[in-house]
């Protein structure tokens, strides 16, 4: 085996149904791990739920289920969405689980305790029930929080803290450095300027068990529950094994893929765990946007929000996939609009990508068995090909997925081109232009190769109609409609 790759996508928190945005940030990661396995590489893809927290043990409550049946029932919906959506993930960790996940969080707990970056402290600050923190002035806008809506309480209590001030210059430089590669370059300024800015303030790092029952109680103290951040980050050390030293084999990841809701946890607290565990950084966060519905963001007050199940059931994963990563910029905010989804199917995959296919193959298949000579193919069809490749690569190593898709689909269009120049579907006297539709297989057989991390599913429907009997015979088959056109 070559290079190892580890990829994690963030936990999801179980207090609500998957949506739209869960599962666009799973589809880019599969994207991204399913090239590095086609590369050859050993890839290690993890997803799971977080479990813990006053928010879960309130939408239980709500339901009047144990916390636990309640995150057991949540968990596997969003186990669920691997198989709808065709997700590749390797493993799924969930914060429950107490033979993988609860002793790794307290290894790291007893390591931050030995590098005397834990304290206890009498503590007086606005608590936001949204975000589960404690949140300041500058998260407020005429006393409200601007991301939840609703006013935080004044709670003082005696918590564990956790030294984070300690590292912040050490966070900055390695941000600064590019060890911790965090992409795009807006997001990593936007948290360099925070650390500049203030620094980086210890953080509460437990509540007291009467206020927060539901989580992992701190060693030694039963009294105060590890505080559910705490406790969520280190499932990307747990899933691997810490802290059995077989944890090493995989870390550091190489990309860590997150909201950019949750990029000051990432990108200040969790490099803050792990120098003070004495644990190397990830080397990359690569920070995804918010997908808005027609221009609203989602909201169940709104009652915009999208389920991505049912829009699979109606249209196919693979088409929902193909929006989410070429629609949808992969570190930038984006829009679902399901006209425009409609529009973008019709146009992209039935009359571009879907047509394109067949047209090759039904032309392929005309010439029953026949020998392929590379030395036909055109020097122009090459260096397109070497182009796209290139270029796909650079793009999914840069998180732009969407430009990625977009040279692919250049690709494609590159191919309709090819055909209608040359007219490839006439039948000459000498018979049927053998060369050229050589040609036009070579390019979609490449089509399929570079699409395959994307849609992987039509790329396999594409690849088995393109046989190799030996070395130099080709076999086409005419195959099936890709994509059914909507109306
Ligand atoms: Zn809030």
């Amino acid at each position: 085996m070559g290079k190892k790759f580890y990829i994690t996508t963030a936990l999801d928190y179980v207090n609500a149904e998957p949506h739209l945005g869960h599962v666009l940030e799973k589809v880019e990661a599969d994207a991204i791990a399913r090239f590095h396995r086609l590369k050859g590489e050993e890839v290690l893809f993890l997803s799971g739920t977080d479990e813990h927290g006053q928010k879960v043990s309130a939408a239980a409550k709500a339901t009047s289920y144990e916390p636990l049946v309640f995150a057991d029932e949540m968990a596997e919906k969003f186990r669920r969405l691997k198989e709808i959506f065709n997700l590749s993930w390797d493993d799924f960790i969930r914060t429950t689980d107490e033979k993988r996940h609860s002793p790794a969080v307290r290894a790291i707990w007893q390591k931050l305790v030995s590098s005397d970056d834990i304290y206890k402290k009498k503590y007086r600050g606005l608590y936001c029930v949204g975000h589960e923190a404690f949140i300041t002035e500058k998260d407020l806008e005429d006393g409200i929080c601007r991301d939840h809506s609703a006013a935080p309480e004044v709670i003082e209590e005696e918590n564990y803290f956790f030294r984070l001030s300690k590292y912040s210059s050490k966070i900055e430089s390695l941000i600064n450095s590019g060890e911790l590669l965090i992409l795009p370059e807006g997001r990593r300024n936007e948290i360099i300027s925070l650390i500049q800015g203030e620094g980086l303030e210890d953080v509460s790092f437990s509540r007291p068990s009467k206020d927060l029952k539901w989580g992992i109680p701190v060693p030694g103290d039963d009294s105060q529950t590890i505080y559910v951040w705490a406790d969520a980050l280190t499932s990307y050390i747990s899933a691997i094994g810490y802290p059995e030293e077989g944890f090493r084999k995989w870390w550091p990841a190489e990309a860590q893929l997150i909201g950019k809701d949750i990029l000051r946890f990432h990108a200040a607290i969790w490099p803050g765990m792990l120098l003070s565990a004495g644990l190397t950084l990830p080397k990359s966060l690569l920070v995804h946007g918010f997908i808005t519905v027609q221009g609203k963001k989602m909201s169940k007050t709104v009652g915009n929000i999208i389920d991505p199940v049912e829009l699979a059931k109606k249209y196919g994963a693979e088409p929902l996939r193909y929006y989410l990563l070429k629609e949808i910029p992969s570190s930038a905010d984006g829009d679902f609009d399901l006209e425009r989804f409609k529009d973008v199917y019709e146009s992209d995959l039935a009359n571009g990508l879907g047509n394109f296919a067949s047209r090759v193959l039904t032309l392929g298949s005309q010439l029953q068995k026949f020998e392929a000579d590379f030395e036909d193919i055109e020097d122009e069809v090459k260096k397109k090909i070497d182009f796209t490749k290139k270029t796909v690569e650079e793009k999914i190593n840069s998180f732009k997925l969407n430009e990625a898709m977009q040279a692919i689909m250049a690709l494609v269009a590159f191919g309709d081109f090819y055909v209608n120049k040359n007219e490839v579907w006439r039948v000459m006297d000498q018979g049927l232009k053998k060369k050229e539709i050589f040609n036009l297989v070579v390019i979609l057989d490449n089509v399929s190769a570079v699409l395959s991390p994307f849609l992987p599913k039509t790329a396999e429907k594409i690849t088995q109609n393109i046989q190799w009997l030996g070395r130099k015979t080709l076999q086409i088959k005419k195959g099936e409609v890709l994509f059914p056109r909507l109306s």
